[in-house]
């Protein structure tokens, strides 16, 4: 079935090395991988040491999420925490050693029906004999100007990842958002901020019953119900020191003084292009079968666009190395 491509809402490339767009070879690939997150390049690692000269077609954001973010200091190996960017790069340029051949290049469309698999990739035709998905999820954004313009001056969208920054630390803080990541966020950022402000645009959390608890028990977070953010300030001064808030029942609006807004108001999984083809659960996120393969024989996942539950880096790279292997050991097995 040929399948509609993913509206592209990716931002520009950020990885230098490779990224032109290739001519891509007209013979059968054993392994494509599309995505070049933690999971597609742990994915091509493993494929490649298997000898099977896997390509990753990087999509939009080659290196994922990760290069937006500015320092990791979570991912095992680096005590003194890495720069997400070079982090992707080292992990490139690792594959790569073994044989991966990283290509600037966007999935369009998936024949998924036929033996090989089909892809559109940039107008051309791939045949592979087996598909790792590893597209990704993208931060859901409020979707202002100025929020935009001060990402990672003061927005950002991973407490986890940047929360530990020194700009933040004894600030004001903001969280936007009153799912179960809000909490988790702003429970986090207490280790950090003078105080966090939990702004949400309800006067219930959709959290569940026992983050929302916790959270509103926490004498540092001081919950803001029924309030929108409508700028983040101050983009003369290309930094945040605080938000403008409406209050939606009563139209009021006010500004709270911060140092950092934490945007966490859900994901988008990556994975359009699949629909109807790979199983999904309603938000998106595809549902793997065993380990890692889906419902498509062939067709293994692996990181943020397949967990909407841990999506860090290390998980996602765990999950890059089950899917290498899954897609290894069903090539061995077709061919005995
Ligand atoms: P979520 O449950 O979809 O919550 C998103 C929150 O953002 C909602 O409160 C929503 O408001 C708000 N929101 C959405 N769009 C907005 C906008 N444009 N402007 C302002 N607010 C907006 O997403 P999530 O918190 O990322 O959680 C996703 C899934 O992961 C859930 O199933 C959750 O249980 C799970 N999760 C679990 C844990 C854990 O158990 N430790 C941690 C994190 C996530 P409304 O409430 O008004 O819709």
């Amino acid at each position: 079935m040929v399948v509609p491509a993913i509206g592209a809402t990716f931002r520009t490339p950020h990885l230098p090395t490779g990224l032109t767009k290739p001519k891509l070879r007209r013979f059968m690939e054993k392994v494509v991988i599309m995505g070049s997150g933690c999971a597609g390049l742990t994915a091509a690692l493993y494929t490649a040491r298997a000898n099977l000269q896997p390509l990753v077609l990087t999509g939009l954001q080659p290196g994922g999420l990760l290069t937006t973010t500015t320092i990791v200091e979570n991912y095992p190996g680096f005590p003194e925490g890495i720069d997400g960017f070079q982090l992707m790069g080292q992990m490139q340029k690792q594959a790569e050693r073994f044989g991966a051949r990283v290509k600037f290049a966007t999935v369009e469309a998936v024949d998924l029906a036929r033996r090989p698999l089909v892809l559109t990739v940039d107008g051309e035709p791939v045949e592979t004999e087996t598909l790792i998905i590893a597209s990704g999820a993208s931060h859901r954004h409020i979707g202002l100007a100025s929020e935009h313009k001060l990402e990672n001056k003061g927005v950002t969208y991973c407490a986890t990842c940047d929360g530990a920054l020194p700009m933040f630390r004894n600030q004001p803080l903001v969280v936007v958002g009153g799912g179960d990541s809000a909490c988790e966020e702003a429970m986090y950022l207490t280790r950090f901020g003078s105080v966090v402000n939990l702004v949400h645009r309800r006067d219930t959390l959709r959290a569940s019953k026992i983050m929302a608890e916790r959270a509103l028990a926490n004498p540092k977070i001081q919950p803001v119900w029924d309030s929108v953010v409508t700028e983040v300030l101050d983009v003369e001064q290309d930094k945040v020191t605080g938000v403008r808030l409406k209050n939606v029942k009563t139209t009021a609006e006010k500004v709270i003084d911060c140092a950092g807004v934490f945007v966490a108001i859900g994901h988008l999984p990556n994975t359009q292009l699949f629909k109807g083809v790979i199983e999904m659960d309603e938000a998106g996120y595809i549902i793997p079968k065993r380990g890692t393969a889906t419902n498509v024989p062939g067709v293994f996942v692996a990181g943020d666009c397949a967990d909407r539950v841990y999506r860090q880096a290390v998980t996602a790279a765990g999950l890059g190395c089950a899917a290498a292997m899954d897609a290894e050991r069903y090539l061995a097995a077709r061919n005995e």
